[in-house]
């Protein structure tokens, strides 16, 4: 599996560069986390919300956490 890019657009929203690690998305909420980005199905480590799930709650316009 390739390992995410630290300076890349929100995974979530595609709205904001993070620019390090475990920076917020101030337009979602989502925390750019490596091991969840890595690993989107995992959940409870920075975000509660895995990055799939984080995805889909985005796209129905729900809370991110
Ligand atoms: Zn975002």
């Amino acid at each position: 599996m390739e390992e995410p890019i630290k300076v890349r657009l929100c995974p979530v929203c595609d709205e904001f560069w993070f620019m390090k690690w475990d920076e917020y998305c101030p337009v979602c909420g989502w925390c750019h986390s490596f091991l969840q980005e890595m690993y989107p199905d995992d959940k409870k480590m920075d975000n509660i919300m895995s990055l799939n799930e984080a995805r889909q709650a985005f796209k129905e316009g729900k809370e991110i956490y």
